[in-house]
C-alpha cells in the first residue's frame, strides 16, 4: 500500500482488521509504504481488502494497493514485524497534529499516569514531521530514539488493542522527555511539572519566557499586560508588527474577536493555525498587540504543553517566534540562550531534540473560506498533485517569505515557511530544508527551478548547484502556483499583484496582467510604473514613492510640505535624473504611495505595513472610485495618474484617510475588472487566477472576486498555498515540470 500510510496508526489498523477477519500473516513498513501478507479463506481475504480501501484511519491517505497471490504458508497469528529500509522510498511523512480528545482527557485526569505530562501523544495525534529523521517511519529513525520505552509504555506499544499500539513517539513521565525551567539570572530552576507551573507564573507576572515547543522556541508573555507587550516589542526591535495571541479556548477568543464558521473550523483543526480575526470594538484591553490594525492573529493551544501553560497561566498569551527580528525560529538548545539573551527573562526547555524547524501556520478567511498566509505546522509536508509527472525538480522560491518545493512523480511538496534569506541563519535553514525534504521524499532532483532575479540568494544557490537550471519569471510563477493548487494547466488570465519581482529583461514588475498557462506567458498589461528613489530605501520609506507618484501625475506636492525641504529636493533630483531610481510596476508600491499621500504612513518597520494599515482604516460600505485610464498600447498600461490627482485633492481638502483608502481599494478593483475585460475581449478567456502578496488584502480580494464573478468570470484564488512569495516555489516547480514533460514528449 502506498500513500500517507506511516505514522498514522496504519499497522495497528491492519492488525485489528486481520483479527476481525481471522486472518494470519504480517504487516511491516518499508520505504515504499506498508507491506501486508495475509493468509486465510478467499472470501475473508476479499472482505479484508475491501475494508482496507474503504475505512483507513483518519490521518491516512491510501494512494494505491498492489495485490498479488503468494503460496500459503500455514502461519498462525498476525504479527507486526520490524521495518525494512529497502526499496525506493515512496511513503509520505504525516503532518504534526494537535493532541486528540482522548489524549487531552488523560492529560487532565489526575488518576491517569500521564496526568499533566506535556509529551502525551498517540497514533492519532502528536509530532511527526518535526521529529522524523528518516524513513521508514519508526522510533529508531526519530528524535525519540534517545528515550527507551518503560515497561508500561512498551506494553501499550505492543498491544494491538491499545490506542498507542506502535505510536512511535509514545512516552510517559517515567521514560519520556522532561521539562526544565530556569530564569535568565539563575535565581530559579525547576524540573517536571513544577517547571510548567513556574513558567505559567512568570508569564502571568508579565515576564518574557522562551518556550521550547515542537518546531522551535516561542516567546510568551501575558497578552493583557500592555507593559509586558511593550517590553517584548522593545527587546525584539519590533515596534509595530502585530503579535499573535494564544487563547485558552474558543470562548476566550470570542471575547476579543469575531469568529466566523470558517474561522472556527480553522482554529480547531488538527493543524491549529494562527487565524487572523476581526477584533471586537470592546477589546481594546489588548493594547499594543496589533497597532493600527483592526484584526489580530489568534490560535488555540497546539501541543499538550501549551494546554497546560494556558490552563495555569493567563487565558490570553502572546506567542511569537523565539528569534531576533528577521532570523528563523530558534531550535538549537546550545545556541538559544545566546541568541535570546536580553530578550527572554526565563527559559522553559526540554530534552528532546527538534529535528525539523517548523513555525506556526497563519490563515485568514477571505470570501468565506480560509486562505493560507504562512504555510508550516499542520500543512507540511502534505502533497499537492501536479498536472505533470516527469523527473524530480527542486524549486528554490523567492528571497523573502522563502519556501522551497520538490516534486516526485507528479506531486509537489512545498516546504514549510523558511523566511527572509538575508540572514545567514535563514540561508542555512534553506539549504538544510532542501536536503532534508529530498531525503524524506527519497529523491535526488536533476533540475533546479529558480527566480530570474540575478541577486536573489536562492538564484545564486541554483546557479552553483550543478543541476540543470530552469529560470522562471516571478509573476508567471505566482499564477502557476494558483493554477497548480487548482489542478489546472490550461490558459487563464493571470493577475499578479505584489511588491516587486524581476521581469524577463531585468526590469521591475509587480502589477501584472498576464495571459498564461503552465508552459508560458504573455504580458497583456500592467500598472503604470513608479520611480523607486534609492531602491530599497524607497520601499522602507513610502513617502519617497508618494512623492514620485505626485511628480508623475503633475499634482501639487503639498502632502509632503512637512518633509524637510533639503530631503524632499534630494529625492526630486534623484527621480528627475533617474539616479538609483528604477521604475517599478508593483501594485504594493501603489498602496505605499497612496498611504503616504493620504498622510497615513511615511516610513515602515515591517514588510507591507503601509498597505496593511491602508486596508485596516478603510470603512465598510460603497465608495466612489477615483478615475483611471486604460492606455491603448501593447501591453496596455493602467494609468493611475488621475487617481493620484484625486487622492492629492482629497488629502489637501482634509478628507479622512479612511475614505481615501476605501476609494483607492475600489479604484484598484475596478481597474482590475476593466483590465481583465479587455483581455477577455482579445482572447475569449474567462478564468482569472489571482496571485501575489496584494491578494492577502482581504478588502481588495473580496471586492475583486465579487466584481469579476458578477461579470461572468471564473475566479481562481489561493486556499492551501499562500498568495505571497511563500507560494512561488510551487509555481516554479509546476512550470519546470511542465517544461520537462514537453521536452520528453518532443524527444
Ligand atoms: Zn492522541
Ligand atoms: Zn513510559
Ligand atoms: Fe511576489
Amino acid at each position: 500500500m502506498r500513500g500517507t500510510v506511516q505514522g498514522v496508526g496504519f499497522r495497528p489498523f491492519v492488525h485489528r482488521l486481520a483479527a476481525e477477519h481471522s486472518l494470519s500473516g504480517l504487516v511491516l513498513n518499508d520505504g515504499a509504504g506498508v507491506w501486508i501478507e495475509v493468509e486465510g479463506p478467499s472470501a475473508s481475504l476479499a472482505r479484508f481488502e475491501a475494508s482496507l480501501r474503504s475505512a483507513p484511519p483518519p490521518f491516512a491517505r491510501v494512494d494505491s494497493i498492489d495485490v498479488s497471490v503468494l503460496p500459503a504458508e500455514g502461519t498462525h497469528g498476525f504479527r507486526i514485524v520490524p521495518s525494512v529500509a529497502s526499496g525506493g522510498i515512496r511513503t509520505l511523512v504525516p503532518c504534526d497534529s494537535a493532541p486528540c480528545s482522548d489524549c487531552l482527557r488523560e492529560l487532565l485526569d489526575p488518576a491517569d499516569r500521564r496526568y499533566r505530562y506535556p509529551f502525551i501523544n498517540c497514533t492519532a495525534c502528536g509530532p511527526r514531521y518535526t521529529l522524523v529523521r528518516d524513513l521508514p517511519y519508526d522510533r529508531s529513525r526519530t528524535t525519540m530514539r534517545a528515550f527507551s520505552l518503560c515497561k508500561a509504555c512498551r506494553e501499550e506499544y505492543e498491544n494491538p488493542n491499545d490506542r498507542r499500539f506502535h505510536a512511535e513517539p509514545n512516552a510517559c513521565p517515567a521514560c519520556g522527555p522532561s521539562l526544565s525551567f530556569s530564569s535568565s539570572n539563575g535565581d530559579a530552576a525547576f524540573a517536571g511539572d513544577r517547571a510548567v507551573r513556574a513558567a505559567a507564573q512568570a508569564v502571568a507576572e508579565g515576564r518574557i519566557v522562551a518556550i521550547k515547543g515542537v518546531g522551535g522556541f516561542l516567546l510568551a508573555t501575558s497578552a493583557s499586560d500592555p507593559s509586558a507587550v511593550q517590553r517584548l516589542r522593545t527587546r525584539k526591535h519590533r515596534p509595530h508588527k502585530p503579535f499573535a495571541v494564544m487563547a485558552r479556548d474558543v470562548d476566550e477568543i470570542e471575547r476579543v474577536a469575531h469568529v466566523s464558521g470558517a474561522a472556527r473550523e480553522a482554529l480547531t483543526s488538527p493543524a491549529r493555525p494562527i487565524v487572523v480575526l476581526p477584533l471586537r470594538q470592546a477589546s481594546l484591553a489588548l493594547e499594543g498587540l496589533a497597532p493600527g490594525l483592526r484584526e489580530i492573529g489568534m490560535m488555540l493551544p497546539s501541543t499538550p504543553l501549551h494546554f497546560l501553560l494556558l490552563a495555569d497561566g493567563p487565558a490570553l498569551q502572546v506567542m511569537t517566534s523565539g528569534n531576533r527580528s528577521d532570523e528563523p525560529i530558534a531550535v538549537d538548545e546550545a545556541s538559544v540562550r545566546g541568541r535570546l539573551e536580553g530578550i527572554a527573562d526565563a527559559f522553559l526547555t526540554h530534552d528532546r531534540a527538534i529535528h525539523t524547524r517548523l513555525d506556526d501556520s497563519v490563515v485568514r478567511v477571505v470570501a468565506g473560506t480560509a486562505q493560507s498566509v504562512r504555510r508550516a505546522r499542520g500543512y507540511v509536508p502534505a502533497a499537492i498533485p501536479l498536472p505533470f509527472g516527469g523527473p524530480p525538480v527542486v524549486a528554490t522560491g523567492a528571497d523573502v517569505k522563502n519556501a522551497v518545493c520538490i516534486t516526485r512523480d507528479g506531486e509537489a511538496f512545498l516546504s514549510q515557511h523558511i523566511g527572509d534569506l538575508a540572514s545567514p541563519e535563514a540561508f542555512g535553514f534553506f539549504e538544510e530544508t532542501i536536503g532534508k525534504l529530498g531525503r524524506l521524499l527519497g529523491v535526488v532532483p536533476s533540475f533546479v527551478a529558480h527566480d530570474m532575479h540575478p541577486e536573489y540568494r536562492s538564484t545564486h544557490w541554483a546557479l552553483s548547484s550543478g543541476m540543470e537550471r530552469i529560470a522562471v519569471q516571478h509573476h508567471h510563477a505566482h499564477i502557476a502556483s494558483c493554477l497548480a493548487e487548482h489542478g489546472r494547466s490550461h490558459p487563464v488570465i493571470g493577475v499578479a499583484f505584489d511588491g516587486t519581482g524581476c521581469g524577463p529583461e531585468g526590469d521591475l514588475w509587480g502589477g501584472e496582467i498576464l495571459v498564461c498557462d503552465m508552459a508560458g506567458f504573455r504580458r497583456a498589461g500592467h500598472l503604470r510604473p513608479l520611480a523607486l528613489a534609492g531602491r530599497e530605501a524607497a520601499i522602507r520609506q513610502p513617502w519617497r514613492v508618494g512623492l514620485a507618484a505626485l511628480l508623475d501625475a503633475g499634482a501639487p506636492l503639498s502632502a509632503f510640505d512637512d518633509v524637510e525641504p533639503a530631503r524632499r529636493d534630494a529625492i526630486r533630483h534623484m527621480i528627475a535624473r533617474r539616479m538609483s531610481s528604477p521604475m517599478a510596476t508593483g501594485a504594493g508600491r501603489w498602496f505605499d504611495a497612496i498611504a503616504a499621500i493620504a498622510g497615513l504612513r511615511r516610513e515602515i518597520s515591517y514588510e507591507g505595513q503601509a498597505a496593511i494599515e491602508l486596508e485596516a482604516i478603510a470603512p465598510a460600505g460603497d465608495h466612489e472610485p477615483y478615475e483611471v485610464v486604460l492606455e491603448k498600447c501593447t501591453p496596455f498600461v493602467v494609468d493611475l495618474r488621475p487617481t493620484v490627482r484625486g487622492v492629492a485633492r482629497d488629502a489637501a481638502a482634509r478628507v479622512a484617510a479612511g475614505t481615501i483608502a476605501a476609494r483607492f481599494h475600489e479604484t484598484l478593483a475596478r481597474a482590475l475588472l476593466l483590465s481583465v475585460r479587455r483581455v477577455r475581449e482579445e482572447t475569449g478567456l474567462t478564468p482569472v487566477a489571482l496571485s501575489g502578496g496584494c491578494f492577502q488584502n482581504k478588502l481588495l480580494a473580496e471586492r475583486v472576486i465579487e466584481l469579476l464573478t458578477m461579470d461572468g468570470f471564473e475566479v481562481l484564488v489561493h486556499r492551501r498555498v499562500p498568495p505571497n512569495d511563500g507560494g512561488v516555489a510551487l509555481g516554479q516547480a509546476a512550470i519546470a515540470s511542465c517544461r520537462c514533460w514537453h521536452l520528453a514528449r518532443n524527444g
